[in-house]
C-alpha cells in the first residue's frame, strides 16, 4: 500500500511511521504543520517523494534543508491538498489535528484514495459532505480512532440487525469529580491522562468528556447511526475499546491494550491481520473490568454533543470550533475548565443552522464561531 501520511510529526503520525516500518512500508508523502527538524529527519529516514509543511516560512527552510536530496518540498494550504491527492499514493492516512483536516480529507476522497481517518474533526465538522463524497467516488473511510476502529472491527461479524453502538470512555483523570472541584482544574492537571498517550488537544478533550462528544458525532457519520442509538459508557480500564449491540441481545466488543498502534495498523492492513509492534493485553493482569454511566452534569460537553448530533447539518462544525477555541484558551490560561462547555453551549445558541451545508457553509460557520467573544 502506498500511503500519504498527513500529520506525520504528531502523536498518531509518529506511531503510524513505526507501524509502517514494521510492515515494511515506506510513506510516499509526509506532511505536517511546521516542525522543520522533525519532518527533515523523517524525510531523510523514509525517503518519500513529496514532503509538505503547511506553514510556508517553515516550508522554505525545509526546502533549503533538503536541497541535497531529490525529495520535492511543497508548502501552504495548496501543498497540503497536493499531499492529500498525490497520484503515487493509493491511501491517505489523515492524522491532522482539528478542522484543518477536513479539506485534505475531502481532497483524498475526491481523488479516489482510501481514507484512513484519525482526524475525527473532519467528520465532526463535515460529516455530511465527506461521507457523500466517499459514496460518490466509492472510496472506503476506515477509522483509526480506537473506539471507531473497535466498532469497525466488531462490524466485520455482521452489519445486519444492529441495535446500538456503545462507545467506551476512560472517564479521564477527573472521573467522579463534581463541578465545584472541576472549577480548579489547571492545564497541567488536565494534561495527565491515566491510560492513553496522546497529543495535548485530545488529552484535554478527554478530561472534559468532550472527546467522547466529538466521537459520538464522528460515529454518527461514519456508521450512519442516529445519535439516540449511540451510547457512551465509562470504562476506566480502557480494555474494551467499544461495542456493538445486536437486536437479539448479543454484544460484540473489541479488547486490547490501550495502544494506538493497533488501530493504526488495522486500518492499514484491513482486512488482514499482521503482527504489530503495539503492546499486547494480558487478561489476567487486566483483572476486573468496570462500567458506569457518564456524569452528564459534571461533564456537560457530552450532552451538548448529543444536542449538536441531533441537529446535524453545520451544528457539528459549531460544536467543534467552539471546543477548539475554548480548549486553546484554557491551555493559554485564559479560560477556566468549566468555562469550556459553557462556551460551546453559547455558540450552539447563537449560530444560524443549515441542514445541508456545503463546504463553504462549513468553513463560514467555523470562522463565525471562532470570531465569537464567548460571553
Ligand atoms: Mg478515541
Amino acid at each position: 500500500m502506498n500511503i500519504s501520511l498527513l500529520g506525520s510529526t504528531g502523536s498518531i503520525g509518529t506511531q503510524a511511521l513505526e507501524v509502517m516500518s514494521a510492515l515494511g512500508l515506506r510513506p510516499k508523502v509526509l506532511a505536517a504543520r511546521r516542525s522543520v527538524k522533525s519532518i527533515e529527519e523523517q524525510a531523510r529516514r523514509y525517503r518519500p517523494k513529496l514532503v509538505c509543511l503547511e506553514d510556508t516560512g517553515a516550508a522554505r527552510s525545509l526546502k533549503t534543508a533538503l536541497a541535497d536530496t531529490d525529495i520535492r518540498v511543497v508548502g501552504g494550504r495548496e501543498g497540503v491538498i497536493e499531499a492529500a491527492s498525490f497520484p503515487a499514493a493509493d491511501a491517505v492516512l489523515n492524522a491532522m489535528v482539528g478542522m484543518a483536516g477536513l479539506e485534505p480529507a475531502l481532497a483524498a476522497v475526491k481523488s479516489r484514495k482510501t481514507l484512513l481517518l484519525a482526524n475525527k474533526e473532519a467528520l465532526v465538522c463535515g460529516g455530511a459532505i465527506l461521507t457523500a463524497a466517499a459514496r460518490d467516488t466509492d472510496v472506503p473511510i476506515i477509522p483509526v480512532d480506537s473506539e471507531h476502529s473497535a466498532i469497525f472491527q466488531c462490524l466485520q461479524a455482521g452489519k445486519q440487525g444492529i441495535r446500538k453502538l456503545i462507545l467506551t470512555a476512560s472517564g479521564g483523570p477527573f472521573r467522579g469529580w463534581n463541578r465545584e472541584r472541576l472549577a480548579g482544574v489547571t492545564p497541567e492537571m488536565a494534561l495527565k491522562h491515566p491510560n492513553w498517550n496522546m497529543g495535548p488537544k485530545v488529552t484535554i478533550d478527554s478530561a472534559l468528556l468532550l472527546n467522547k462528544g466529538l466521537e459520538l458525532i464522528e460515529a454518527m457519520w461514519l456508521f450512519g447511526m442516529p445519535p439516540e442509538r449511540i451510547s457512551v459508557v465509562i470504562h476506566p480500564q480502557s480494555v474494551i475499546h467499544s461495542l456493538v449491540e445486536y437486536e437479539d441481545g448479543a454484544m460484540l466488543a473489541q479488547l486490547g491494550a490501550p495502544d494506538m498502534r493497533v488501530p493504526i495498523q488495522y486500518a492499514i492492513t484491513y482486512p488482514s491481520r499482521k503482527p504489530c509492534p503495539g503492546s499486547r493485553l494480558d487478561l489476567v493482569k487486566a483483572g476486573t473490568l468496570t462500567f458506569e454511566a457518564p456524569d452528564m452534569t459534571a461533564f456537560p460537553s457530552l450532552p451538548l454533543a448529543y444536542s449538536a448530533a441531533e441537529r446535524g447539518g453545520n451544528a457539528g462544525a459549531v460544536f467543534n470550533a467552539a471546543a477548539e477555541t475554548a480548549v486553546g484558551a484554557f491551555l493559554d490560561g485564559k479560560c477556566g475548565f468549566n468555562r469550556i462547555p459553557e462556551r460551546i453551549e453559547y455558540a450552539l445558541s447563537r449560530y444560524t443552522h443549515i441542514d445541508n451545508p456545503t463546504l463553504q457553509d462549513i468553513l463560514e460557520t467555523d470562522r463565525f464561531v471562532r470570531g465569537m467573544k464567548g460571553d
